[in-house]
């Protein structure tokens, strides 16, 4: 399980995190809602290793390793993975190649035998085919002139042939339409199971329609000030983030 406990964070001297406590245990869904600014992609940032980021505070652990502590790759390694909200373009680098070099890293920390092209290009399209999408995404740069839609379908793509141990997911509902929205959660839903965790990071009630959490975490202001069911997301649509700072 991810277990945050106090952890605070800057940048640039800002400091954006102020305390986030949050335990998301072995094959849950919880949802982090919060108003634009709060900190959320910060925290997705913070939990991926990202560059930039002064943890000043608190800890942060995944199945009992120490997450802070860990490169990058190690995270990954360990079975974590990170969907963003803007989705890097990466020109020059094959989609195909890329994700099967990224699947073959962590097969390998699996000891498990790494795929070659054909291996990887056969589960690859079946994937794809779940995901309406179209085959020639794998020959294009990554994400290069991709759409928004086709950005978070490919996102989804990557989690689907990773199988991490838990998924962050920030904000992969915005920019999409009804119907890729329901694509993208039928992805995350087909991933549902004692052995798979999610934190789905959105902004609207929308996607958790679709993606029903186990819980949901109001985050304001770097800090998560309230908790509850699925039912604290349609409070939230109904009254606005207002109500939760009043309260
Ligand atoms: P959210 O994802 O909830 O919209 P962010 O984590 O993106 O929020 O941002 C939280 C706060 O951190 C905002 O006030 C934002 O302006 C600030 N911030 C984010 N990135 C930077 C940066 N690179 N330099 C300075 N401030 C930043
Ligand atoms: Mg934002
Ligand atoms: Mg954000």
């Amino acid at each position: 399980m991810l277990k945050i406990e106090g952890l605070t964070a800057e940048i640039e001297g800002k400091a954006i995190l102020k305390g986030i406590d949050l335990e998301v245990p072995k094959g849950e869904i919880h949802a982090i809602m919060g108003p634009n600014g709060s900190g959320k992609s910060t925290l997705s940032y913070v939990l991926s290793g990202r560059e930039g980021y002064e943890i000043t505070g608190g800890a942060a652990s995944f199945n009992g390793q120490d997450l802070l502590e860990m490169e990058p790759e190690e995270r990954a390694a360990a079975g974590l993975f990170l969907a963003f909200q803007y989705p890097v373009e990466l020109p020059g680098v094959g989609n195909a190649n890329f994700m099967r070099t990224a699947l073959n890293s962590i097969r390998r920390s699996r000891g498990e035998d790494e795929l070659d092209a054909m291996q990887f290009l056969k589960l690859a399209r079946a994937r794809m085919k779940e995901l309406s999408m179209p085959e020639d995404m794998l020959k294009r740069g990554v994400n290069v002139g991709f759409s928004g839609g086709e950005k978070k379908r490919n996102e989804v793509l990557q989690m689907a042939l990773l199988k991490p141990a838990i998924a962050i997911l920030d904000e992969t509902d915005s920019g999409l339409d009804i119907d890729a929205l329901k694509i993208v959660a039928d992805g995350v839903n087909a991933m549902r199971g004692p052995d798979f965790s999610a934190l789905v990071i959105t902004h609207y009630q929308r996607l958790l329609d679709y993606i029903v959490p186990d819980r949901v975490h109001v985050l304001m202001n770097g800090r998560i000030v309230q908790s509850g069911g699925p039912e604290l997301a349609h409070q939230l649509e109904a009254q606005g983030y207002a109500s939760v700072e009043a309260a």
